[in-house]
């Protein structure tokens, strides 16, 4: 591992202070489990790292009348035990187990899987599917945009040089959901195909739709034609098989080591009609 100087500063304030006086060739380090694993692989040279895992602004979370609030430097395990993420985000949820080993899970952070910018990454897909915005600050000066649009392509981000991803805000909408992730096996496998399903339903019916894939694009992927067709639909079984199809022409997979785009292609439809089956038949119509 090539040598790197670590500065930690101990909140937001110091930390601006701080970076005018670093090297530019500078990373900040949250859980360290891409950043540390890119730098013994040479895809990252960064003189400096600058930890942020004792930044009280980036921890907890909360919730508000409309709105559930994750800091980005909580860990996937916390996700993990969480009341508000249990109540109010069930595709989160439902993501977590997916999410390498319990053990990566108490380093991982969700602001360093969404920073990171894989198009693998199972928190950033299931918040997107969530609506998520992501709350982003540079030298006291904060912004907001919808999670979606921070993803430019696989590790390019909309983040300006040193801008901190701070929280992400989810709305509080009344939602089923469901996840699901092929891999190669249970623990540290990276996905070929993720599918995050959140239906607001009426009954039987769908009201309204949030799909969001990850693997088959270079970003984690919203399906708006695929969720604009299931809203106002009775979520049976034709529907889902016509929300498949419909998923598979929005997919812009590619082949790789871990697999074929074109059966990443077939399973990003095989895998939405399972998510909807299984919120459907919480409902019974599937
Ligand atoms: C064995 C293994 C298995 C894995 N399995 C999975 C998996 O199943 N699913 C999955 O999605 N991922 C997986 N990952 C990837 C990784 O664990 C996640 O992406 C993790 O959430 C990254 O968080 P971190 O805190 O470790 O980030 P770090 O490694 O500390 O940082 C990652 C990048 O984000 C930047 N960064 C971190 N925090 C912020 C912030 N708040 N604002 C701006 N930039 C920031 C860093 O500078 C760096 O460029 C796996 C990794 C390993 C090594």
């Amino acid at each position: 591992m090539p040598h790197a100087t670590v500065v930690k500063p101990a909140n937001l304030k110091a930390l601006w202070k701080l970076l005018p006086s670093i090297s530019p060739k500078r990373k900040y380090l949250a859980g360290g489990t891409d950043l540390v694993t890119g730098a013994n692989t040479g895809l990252n040279s960064a003189e400096t790292w600058v930890d942020i895992s004792d930044l009280k602004e980036l921890r907890g979370i909360k919730e508000t009348a409309a709105a559930v609030i994750i800091g980005a430097g909580v860990k996937i395990s916390e996700l993990e035990g969480s009341r508000l993420v249990g109540r109010w985000l069930p595709v989160l949820h439902a993501a977590i187990p997916h999410f390498a080993s319990p053990s990566l899970r108490n380093m991982a952070t969700i602001g360093g899987n969404a920073a990171n910018a894989s198009p693998c990454s199972d928190g950033a897909c299931a918040l997107c599917a969530e609506k998520a915005w992501v709350w982003l600050e540079l030298k006291g000066k904060r912004r907001k945009l919808p999670l979606a649009a921070l993803f430019k392509g696989p590790k390019k981000t909309a983040l300006k040089k040193d801008e901190l991803i701070i929280a992400f805000e989810i709305p509080k909408w009344k939602h089923e959901g469901a996840y699901l992730k092929l891999g190669p096996r249970s623990y540290f496998g990276i996905s070929k195909v993720s599918v995050a399903a959140a239906l607001e339903m009426d009954g039987g019916s769908v009201k309204t739709a949030s799909i969001a894939l990850a693997s088959v694009a270079p970003v984690p992927l919203l399906a708006r034609k695929t969720a604009d067709y299931l809203a106002g639909r009775i979520l049976n079984e034709e529907n889902a098989r016509t929300a498949a199809a419909l998923v598979k022409a929005e997919v812009s997979p590619i082949t790789d080591v871990r697999s074929e785009a074109a059966y990443r292609r077939e399973m990003a439809g095989v895998l939405l009609a399972r998510a909807l089956g299984r919120i459907g038949r919480r409902g019974e119509n599937l």
